[in-house]
């Protein structure tokens, strides 16, 4: 049996019920198969894949707090310190019901290789907690975030660890984290990011994500000799990373004509409004039914059961912003049959694999999340720098500081697919270029 897939068969083994973690074990292990095979008994005496589908350390603790009512809630937390190799853990804090170790693991892996891909210096790492956000107030979430941290803080700090957010953590839960961080540890230093900018923020952090995807997508348009400009975008989700790449995207030319929610999706084939999406979820954080009552152009359709609406609609390129696993195999051929050109990832593993192969194997231009949507946590590394030497950065320097990132990172992904003969499968040139300088990094420093 080959060693990639003796390793796989070990993940499933050690890690049962885990169904996320296995399935990025096994799209990052197939894409390394190349690799692995030019030099399989060297690899397997250094258990190199082993060592670097087990993580670090993985740290679970419980979360008592005091809802409004009294009554005492207990949720679960998790960081998981996935690998160092490189820099100190990075990644984010995810506040969802349907949070377990399982994802967990799937998010701080992808996390090794998106953050090896932003040419910085940052290792792997995620957390979070099975607490739901949703209609709670803002005394609830604060008295959640500093339960939550009076556990996590012991383990995190600016050189060890720097968690950020990601699906329910914004700049709010950010604030609270931070605040009660400070308070027990008594020193002021950049142990989060995605803070506020009056308090170490980063301009532009909050646009990053999204931001870069697009211009991930940019690049890649533009290396097939065309643009965004003219093109019908659809987008998933309605949170941080779908709102500024629906930004972005308009202000490069396309026409955004939906976004989606856990309950429903909006059709607005005008093309989004950005604002008014902006003040529906991040101010009023109310539902996308408010989007549609305020907007003549927009349909307003309920999610059914199974049922991923946006996926339907005629578009030549297709964001997924949402959350893992909401793109699976019907839904590619419905892109496909409605004539998509390319689907770039901004939520992490939105696509199934079936999906993707699909996707692929009918010459749609195909990126993943690790690849781009990794302007977020690129950003986050340049919060990391502008706290280390106490200045903050205008706007513009950031932005093209991402800028420059995503056009890196496409050139390295697509090199790397080319050099291993899969021209334009840019999912193995991702996994490939990220993980060879981690398993570098982790060769040079022994067995640790
Ligand atoms: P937000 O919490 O801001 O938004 C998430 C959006 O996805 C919401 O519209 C939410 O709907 C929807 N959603 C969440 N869970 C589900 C679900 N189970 N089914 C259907 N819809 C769902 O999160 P972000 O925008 O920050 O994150 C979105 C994705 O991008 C995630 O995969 C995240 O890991 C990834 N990502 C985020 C980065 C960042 O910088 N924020 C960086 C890199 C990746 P509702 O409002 O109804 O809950």
């Amino acid at each position: 049996m080959s060693y990639v897939d003796e390793v796989y068969d070990y993940v499933v083994e050690k890690n049962p019920a885990q169904p996320e973690f296995h399935q990025a074990v096994k799209e990052v292990l197939e894409s390394l198969r190349v690799v692995i095979e030019k030099d399989e008994e060297k690899y397997r005496k250094e258990a190199l894949l082993e060592r670097i589908v087990t993580p670090e350390r993985q740290i679970l603790f419980r979360v008592p707090w005091v809802d409004d009512k009294g009554q005492v809630q207990v949720n679960n937390g998790f960081r998981v310190q996935f690998n160092s190799a490189i820099g100190p853990y990075k990644g984010g804090l995810r506040f969802h019901p349907s949070v377990n170790l399982g994802i967990i693991k799937f998010l701080g892996f992808e996390q090794i290789f998106k953050n090896s891909l932003t040419g910085l210096p940052i290792g792997g790492g995620k957390g979070g907690c099975d607490f739901d956000p949703k209609g709670k107030s803002d005394n609830e979430i604060m008295r959640f975030c500093q339960s939550f941290m009076t556990e996590l803080y012991r383990h995190i700090g600016a050189d060890t660890d720097v968690p950020a957010g990601d699906i329910g953590v914004g700049g709010r839960e950010i604030g609270y984290l931070y605040g009660q961080y400070k308070r027990i540890r008594d020193v002021y230093e950049g142990v989060l990011t995605g803070k506020g900018l009056t308090y170490g923020g980063s301009l532009a952090r909050t646009e990053a994500t999204g931001y870069g995807l697009v211009y991930l997508t940019e690049e890649l348009l533009k290396d097939h000799g065309t643009s965004l400009k003219g093109k019908t975008v659809v987008v998933s989700g309605a949170g941080n990373v779908a709102i500024y790449a629906t930004q972005k995207a308009q202000q490069l030319g396309a026409t955004v004509v939906s976004v989606s929610d856990s309950t429903g999706w909006i059709y607005d084939p005008e093309g989004i409004d950005v604002e008014l999406l902006r003040d529906v979820k991040e101010v009023k954080r109310a539902r996308l039914t408010e989007y549609a009552n305020a907007r003549k152009s927009a349909e307003y359709h309920e999610k059914k059961n199974g049922e991923h609406g946006v996926w339907n609609i005629k578009c030549d390129v297709a964001l997924p912003c949402a959350t893992q696993n909401e793109l699976d195999l019907e839904d590619a051929k419905a892109l496909v049959a409605n004539g998509v050109t390319a689907v770039c990832e901004g939520a992490n593993m939105p696509t199934t694999i079936e999906a993707t192969e699909y996707l692929q194997k009918n010459n749609v231009l195909f990126v993943c999340g690790k690849a781009a949507n990794a302007g977020g946590v690129a950003t986050s590394a340049l919060e990391m720098s502008q706290n280390s030497e106490r200045l903050s950065w205008t706007f513009e320097e950031v932005d093209s500081k991402l800028q420059g990132i995503m056009a890196n990172i496409y050139k390295s992904i697509s090199e790397a697919a080319k050099e291993y003969g899969m021209e334009g499968n840019y999912v193995a040139g991702a996994n490939i270029a990220g993980f060879k300088k981690v398993a570098t990094a982790m060769e040079a420093q022994g067995v640790v």
